[in-house]
């Protein structure tokens, strides 16, 4: 009979364990996080990824990055593995802001909670939303062009068509510039977007605006850092780069370079060590049920989605030097030793 009771305990024991072995991997306590990325061949995300990952494991959580190289079906395919294998949570950089309604929903039936990181999904149901404060990014993008080329004619380089934050940039650009085209100081001459964020898209399209401008481009406000690079190359085939002030964003090493050189006018710097912890415990938080607190909420199209948006800081030649003062860098890498 005692012989039993123990058997009868054991068993007990045994199977009181066995839910919590099958979900030893993925667990409130140790939570595993699908960091789901549209391209890591884009410098900045590299970056992004690596500062995630610590931090999450700081929290006790385990992250699975995956990039979708600018795919928007192999990104779909990605986040429906990363259901499948049961994860905690899903964190989310979009190629296509507008085609993940569907896969959200089913994240959700499996009870995983979705995360819009850096760039909003729309029309879907999102958890959350994290990201810098893009509209403010693409007003200090145009801004520091003015300074530099109060007057005259300016090209519009957007992001690619397919991300929320290319249309967002292009509202703070035109926020930027508005009193003087309506002065009648500058005018716009062209815009276009740039499919996939891409440089080679980029320069190809440059070198058609100053062939159909007959080079006469005074200044262009370019969405991001390598599509920046890509319009320098082209400025440079024409003996303009340096003449002819250039935004951009992401404070990428060699925009840094081209800032102290003279070539590119300014970048928008984005402490990704910030978005990338402050992603992280928004995310473990998420999964624990813990209060999280919001700034605002960005409506999505359908429906207003609690957001975090952080403050980025435009550098010129002035204050180029602040990434290194913040580690970003260090001198060596920017004086290029
Ligand atoms: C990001 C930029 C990045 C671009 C291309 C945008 O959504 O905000 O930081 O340069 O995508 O990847």
């Amino acid at each position: 009979m005692k012989k039993h009771t123990v058997m009868y305990g054991t068993l007990t024991a045994i199977a009181l364990c066995l839910p919590l072995i099958g979900t030893a991997q993925a667990s409130p306590e140790h939570p595993v996080i699908g960091f789901s990325i549209d391209d890591l061949r884009v410098e900045r995300w590299t970056r992004d990824r690596e500062y995630f990952t610590a931090a999450a494991k700081e929290l006790g959580a385990e992250v699975v990055v995956t990039s979708a190289d600018a795919n928007e079906q192999k990104q779909v395919n990605q986040v429906e593995d990363m259901i499948a294998k049961k994860v905690d949570a899903i964190v989310i950089v979009p190629m296509n802001s507008q085609i993940f309604a569907s896969v959200i929903d089913e994240a959700h039936d499996a009870g995983i909670k979705v995360l819009s990181y850096d760039r909003l999904i729309l029309n879907a149901d999102e958890d959350a939303y994290i990201s810098f404060d893009n509209e403010r990014v693409g007003f200090m993008q145009a801004e520091a062009v003015l300074k530099a080329k109060p007057e005259g004619n300016y090209y519009l380089l957007g992001g690619a068509p397919t991300d929320n934050n290319a249309k967002l940039l292009r509202e703070g650009q035109m926020k930027a510039l508005q009193g003087a085209i309506d002065a009648g100081k500058i005018k716009v001459i062209g815009d276009q977007w740039v499919p996939e964020w891409s440089p080679t898209n980029a320069l190809s399209i440059m070198e058609n605006a100053l062939t159909a401008a007959q080079n006469k481009i005074d200044a262009v406000v370019a969405s991001n850092d390598g599509t920046a690079g890509g319009a320098i190359q082209a400025l440079a085939a024409q003996g303009l780069a340096g003449k002819v002030p250039i935004s951009g964003q992401d404070a990428d090493l060699a925009a840094i370079k081209r800032v102290i050189d003279g070539t590119q006018t300014v970048t928008v710097y984005k402490p990704l060590n910030l978005i990338a912890t402050e992603a992280a415990k928004l995310t473990v938080k998420l999964i624990k049920g813990e209060k999280v607190e919001y700034q605002t909420q960005l409506d999505n199209g359908q429906k207003k989605v609690d957001s975090i948006l952080l403050t980025p800081i435009a550098l010129t030649k002035d204050n180029v030097m602040k990434v290194v003062e913040d580690g970003f860098y260090t001198k060596d890498q920017v004086e290029g030793k």
